[in-house]
């Protein structure tokens, strides 16, 4: 189900653009307005999970669908090579903004860490 106020919602929708790299019949993969990386895609589920743990739960086809998808995308981002990072922040904890499930593709440089600080 779409939700108006969501901001990914309405990429889907094509309400705002968004520069699209790879859509499938269920998800969509776009670049991060703000890249944190040389290639930084966010792959989404078409349908409206707030996130991961929603998504996995809900409906684990539709996660490894956005898996699927986010793979591809780092072949044609040439990322398999070298490596990538896939990550889903999620929860305040997470630092999540924006809750639609997304999974942020992040290579094209070595990309340091896990965490800028060690939490253990
Ligand atoms: P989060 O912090 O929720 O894991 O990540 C949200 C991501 O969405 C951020 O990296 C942010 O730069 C990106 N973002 C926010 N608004 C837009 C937008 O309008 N278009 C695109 N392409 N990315 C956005
Ligand atoms: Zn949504």
């Amino acid at each position: 189900m779409s939700t108006p106020d969501c901001l990914f919602c309405r990429i889907v929708a094509g309400e705002i653009p968004a520069t699209v790299v790879r859509e499938t019949p269920t998800t969509l993969a776009f670049r991060d307005i703000s890249p944190k990386a040389p290639v930084h895609v966010l792959v989404i589920p078409k349908e409206h999970y707030a996130d991961v743990a929603t998504l996995g739960q809900g409906d684990p086809a539709l996660a490894g669908e956005v898996l699927a998808t986010a793979a591809a995308v780092a072949e044609d981002e040439g990322l398999l090579g070298d490596g990538f990072r896939l990550m889903f922040n999620t929860g305040a904890y997470g630092g999540q903004e924006v809750f639609h499930a997304h999974a942020h593709l992040l290579g094209g440089a070595p990309l340091g860490p896990m965490l800028a600080r060690d939490l253990a």
